[in-house]
């Protein structure tokens, strides 16, 4: 009896120390997975996004593009990705390179040079913060740059911050200026913004022959890209993704049906799963984000795009 109570008495201890061991050993666990979560792990070395302005994801029906589809086909991409409200060109490329929609950064029109609504947050650099000055402050002996042929795009990214800021002729001539900085300075990020084929667009008309052509020569110059950076090796350490500010319909946009607010979102490079199409919801300040997460850099808290996660989780820590 004597000895049977004793043994009652240890196991009345016995429990309560487990629970708190069994906390304690949770709460290490927890801390361990935050505080992974919080050290952003670079992935890529290179991240290059190339924007083509006024490329509808209607286009795709019809063009001939084999540079995009091998991209397509080899990654992963959405044709019904958004553009944000109004369907217009500063405004979205603000959205897409400063993380967030234009009820935060203030851009809100076709050719936003300052933001008509006053930015939520102001960055170092006197605008509300982009990919590059993410970039600038956590990986400040990065190169980037920003190559563009629509002189608008100059307005929306800080221009002291970045190692190459090149306003090109043509989309040829932006093309070979990008690709020179790209073989030789290895950058960390470049933004290549092509002006076609917006300008078909307005001038002759959505979803004619001419604007097919337009998307097509726009094709052939993501195809020197991309064979630029297999001639110099790049492509193993490079994670390219291609998208547009908005589509269009007749000769305009700016309005609110799918022919000018779905836009292609394409991803494709190291790591990058096969996956096709891609079924998650897109809208064009989470490709910010996505850049970001590729670079392992944090964003800021007003930022509100979000990593494409579901494409580029997983495979890539282990394909190294
Ligand atoms: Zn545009």
């Amino acid at each position: 009896m004597e000895i049977n109570s004793t043994h009652k008495r240890n196991q009345k201890w016995l429990l309560p120390i487990l629970v708190v061991t069994l906390l304690t050993l949770f709460s290490w666990s927890c801390q361990s997975a935050k505080e992974s979560a919080d050290e952003r792990k670079r992935l890529v070395k290179h991240v290059i996004l190339i924007g083509s302005d006024g490329l509808g994801a209607y286009a795709f029906e019809k063009a001939k593009v084999p540079n995009m589809r091998k991209m397509m086909e080899g990654g992963a991409y959405s044709l019904e990705a958004r553009a944000v409200l109004p369907s217009s060109s500063a405004v979205n490329w603000a959205s897409m390179i400063m993380g967030s929609g234009p009820e935060l950064h203030g851009y809100t029109e076709w050719g936003s040079k300052t933001p008509e609504l006053p930015s939520k947050v102001i960055g170092p650099e006197g605008i509300y913060p982009s990919i590059f000055s993410l970039i600038d402050k956590q990986l400040p002996d990065e190169k980037m740059g920003a190559i563009y042929t629509w002189g608008g795009i100059g307005y929306l990214f800080e221009k002291p911050l970045v190692d190459i800021d090149h306003h090109g002729k043509s989309d040829e001539e932006t093309t070979q200026t990008a690709i020179d900085f790209i073989t030789t300075q290895k950058p960390a990020f470049t933004f290549i913004h092509f002006d076609q084929p917006d300008g078909a667009g307005h001038g002759i008309g959505h979803d004619t022959p001419e604007y097919y052509e337009a998307v097509e020569m726009i094709d052939g110059l993501v195809g020197r890209v991309l064979e630029a950076l297999e001639e110099n090796g790049m492509m193993d350490d490079t994670v390219i993704i291609l998208s547009s500010d908005h589509g269009g319909v007749d000769k305009g946009h700016g309005g609110k049906s799918l022919l000018e607010v779905e836009i292609p979102w394409i991803i494709y490079g190291h790591g990058i799963p096969h996956i096709g199409s891609a079924q998650r919801s897109i809208v064009t300040y989470d490709t910010g984000a996505t850049i970001a997460y590729l670079l392992g850099l944090e964003t800021p808290q007003v930022w509100t795009g979000r990593p494409v996660l579901e494409i580029i989780n997983a495979n890539l820590n282990d394909k190294d």
